[in-house]
């Protein structure tokens, strides 16, 4: 049975040599794109349904309600 020397960190991704001695620390903008690509289909599916919330009145109605707030500035 064939098993790799290098493993994919659990948490981040990285692809780690299991023979080494050093402890593997993630790198915290590699464990935050990792976590993004996990999430992408749950974060599709938000901008998905925020979409379909905004095209509901309700959701006309706070459209246009924070544009008018924007425009006056506050
Ligand atoms: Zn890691």
């Amino acid at each position: 049975m064939f098993s790799s020397r290098f493993m994919p960190c659990g948490a981040c991704g990285e692809s780690l040599d299991r023979t080494a001695l050093r402890v593997h620390e993630c790198a915290p903008e590699r464990l935050a794109d990792y976590e993004m690509f996990g999430l992408r289909h749950e974060v599709a599916q938000l901008e998905a349904e925020v979409r379909r919330y905004l095209a509901t009145a309700a959701g006309r109605f706070e459209t246009w309600l924070a544009a008018r707030h924007v425009r006056r500035g506050a």
